[in-house]
């Protein structure tokens, strides 16, 4: 298996960057990544002001895929997160959607595949890839910002069994990951989950001729889902649900109006997070409602 070490990292989706590994069509890949602190914060009551915040949400990678080119689509399956057994959190001023007074940095220990999150709280992980995307053409995107290559997502959903669906804007595709999450609710309301440390494994097939896929896209536990990312939450949400009525007339002999009927019913619009640069939307719909013509 192709392994891509933790200290091969960028801070940015760029296609000037050279590849550290080269991969084949359904080549099976792992990357190790470092969390988000660039491993910062070594004990719990970490002072946050000794952080250089220039290393911060740092992208394993590039891995080329041979063959894939420009108007592809590069199919990513997340075939197992391996974590570490400690994570890293910071409540602070500024920070996130709160009033938080000071800075809190603390270490939680993973148990048995729970958070500890004290004596008496315990969180089962459901551990996700927070940053993952493809080099964006003729441009430079920070690994702080979500968008159509990907990015900082932070989505709950690209866990381990997910297919995500990257744009190929580039020969090669150029696919980065990083930003693991043991566990993180929607939103990320505090601006950070419970970062990780840790090894993604992933499946990469590319794709030809797929323009019927609403990349950056993901098929997980069951559900078609959308998204969207914008500074405003407002055209977020509508982006994203409009992404997947488009989504659903086009696999389904469904009408316009029964498919707005059907989501109204069945489709669940969600906030995937709230806190970054772009905020980002997504909107649900279970595979076994849309009478698919979807070919994955
Ligand atoms: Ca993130
Ligand atoms: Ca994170």
């Amino acid at each position: 298996m192709i392994c891509i070490e933790k200290d091969k990292i960028h801070f940015s989706f760029d296609s000037e960057v050279e590849p550290v590994a080269y991969a084949e069509n359904g080549d099976i890949v792992k990357f190790c990544c470092q969390d988000c602190y660039c491993e910062q914060i070594v004990t719990d009551g970490y002072d946050f002001n000794n952080m250089d915040m220039k290393r911060n949400n740092p992208a394993t990678g590039p891995l080329y895929i041979n063959g894939a080119e420009p108007g592809d689509v590069l199919r990513v399956e997340i075939k197992a997160i391996n974590l570490m057994e400690q994570g890293s959190m910071c409540a602070r001023t500024g920070a996130g959607i709160y009033e938080i007074d000071g800075c809190h940095c603390r270490k939680f220990l993973i148990e048995d595949g729970m958070v500890k999150f004290d004596n008496e709280i315990r969180i089962p992980i459901r551990p996700m890839v927070g940053v993952i995307g493809t080099a964006p053409k003729n441009n430079s995107i920070s690994t702080q910002i979500p968008g159509k290559h990907g990015g900082n997502l932070d989505i709950k959903d690209i866990g381990v069994g997910a297919l995500l669906y990257l744009p190929v804007n580039v020969q090669g595709a150029l696919l980065f990951m990083g930003d693991i999450h043991a566990v993180q609710g929607d939103g990320e309301t505090v601006i950070c989950a419970l970062e990780m440390s840790g090894e993604v494994t992933v499946k990469v097939d590319i794709l030809k001729g797929r323009s019927d896929i609403p990349t950056p896209f993901i098929i997980a536990q069951n559900n078609y889902i959308t998204i969207a990312a914008d500074s405003s939450l407002d055209n977020c949400s509508v982006e994203a649900a409009r992404k997947m009525h488009k989504f659903l007339q086009e696999h389904s002999s469904l009408t316009d109006a029964q498919s707005g009927l059907l989501l109204s019913l069945a489709g669940n619009l969600r906030i995937s997070q709230i806190v970054n640069q772009d905020k980002g939307c997504i909107m649900e719909f279970p595979v076994g409602l849309a009478k698919e013509k979807f070919e994955r």
